[in-house]
């Protein structure tokens, strides 16, 4: 999956592909670690165009993931549909100092920039990417999940416990009851 800028033409070069998330260190190891597990493998379609000494990667990922619910745990599937896109330089632009109050040395990433190396694009890298950036940090089976009971770990999706109501539960059970008279 990398790809040498030699092999780019003018027109630009379109490219799609299926590869299990297997083939992608990083998220094979949120598999392997049971963060996220990839029942599908993720289908590639992108396309790379040169423009201006820039290499323009637009594309779209698409994908499901099993993920725990971040309140009740219970193992949650979610389709990921990715589009991004992503610069890459075989080097960074001259800029003027002047233009930073600072005279700091400004990186790639703050240009949005990519950095080749050695000529190539590692499309390996950028799509694993993409897709761990995607992942969501609280996701829910359903967005109203009452989650588990803190005290004795019901699911109060399925059963109401015994546990006596928390501080919080007091006051939501107060507000309840609040009747507003017009
Ligand atoms: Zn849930
Ligand atoms: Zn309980």
């Amino acid at each position: 999956m990398r790809l040498s800028v030699h092999d780019i033409r003018d027109v630009g070069l379109a490219l799609e592909f299926v590869e299990p998330a297997e083939n992608f260190p990083v998220l094979a190891e949120l598999q392997e670690r049971r963060e996220c597990r990839f029942p599908e493998p993720l289908q590639v379609a992108l396309r790379i165009q040169p423009a201006g000494g820039l290499f323009e990667v637009s594309g779209r990922i698409s994908t499901r993931i099993q993920v725990p619910c971040s309140r009740c745990l219970k193992p949650t599937l979610l389709t990921l549909d990715i589009p991004f896109e992503l610069s890459y330089a075989r080097e960074l632009p001259e800029i003027d100092v002047e233009d930073d109050e600072e005279g700091r040395e400004i990186s790639a990433e703050e240009m949005g920039l990519i950095l080749l190396q050695g000529d190539e694009i590692d499309l390996r890298e950028a799509v694993q990417e993409q897709v761990v950036l995607a992942i969501p940090f609280h996701p829910l089976c359903t967005p109203g999940c009452r989650g588990l009971c803190p005290q004795c770990g019901a699911d109060l999706n399925e059963e109401t416990c015994r546990c006596a109501p928390t501080d919080f539960n007091l006051k939501f059970a107060a507000l309840k009851d609040f009747k507003i008279n017009k």
